[in-house]
């Protein structure tokens, strides 16, 4: 199987997070599917329009991917704005390079209010994670596209081997 995978773009080394890092995902899956022209990178908050770097933010309030999505949650950064809509553009322009791309998978980061698929931040900026997914993992999968973790990887090279 051929298949494209949408990959974090900072999982691949690229500077995108809030802190100006990259946090590169040493894996030879991940080195493979890239010589094989398979990787397309996303980081749903900078093609939204964020800087780089960018105040750090959270789904606040203990609340998750969904409950943005269905306008019953928020998500915040440090400085108190609200980013609720950039997250939620976001979202749209990843699942919008998805279909152009026609994948069906994506290798997200963990953890993230964007790209986390099991575990997200509870919205304290206290360094609490609980189990839960960030606003595009969860926008990719109610569209159809099987998300898989960082820490998931060799489950994703299982399942493109079927
Ligand atoms: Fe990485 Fe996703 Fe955050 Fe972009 S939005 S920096 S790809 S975790």
């Amino acid at each position: 199987d051929r298949a494209k995978i949408l990959v974090s773009a900072c999982l691949l080394g690229q500077p995108v997070r809030y802190n100006g890092a990259g946090k590169p995902l040493a894996h030879p899956a991940l080195a493979r599917w890239q010589e094989e022209g398979r990787v397309v990178p996303i980081c749903p908050e900078v093609m939204a329009g964020f800087a780089i770097p960018r105040p750090p933010a959270e789904i606040a309030n203990g609340a998750n991917g969904a409950a943005v999505l269905e306008g019953a949650g928020k998500v915040v950064d440090t400085t108190g704005a609200d980013v609720t809509a950039q997250f939620i553009e976001g979202a749209r322009i990843a699942l919008d390079l998805a279909r152009r791309h026609d994948c069906r998978f994506a290798l997200l980061i963990d953890g993230s209010p964007s790209c986390g698929s099991g575990l997200i931040h509870d919205g304290s900026f206290s360094g609490i994670r609980h189990p839960g997914a960030g606003v595009t993992a969860t926008f990719l999968r109610a569209n159809g596209i099987e998300v898989f973790s960082d820490r998931e990887i060799e489950a994703l090279e299982t399942r493109l081997d079927d």
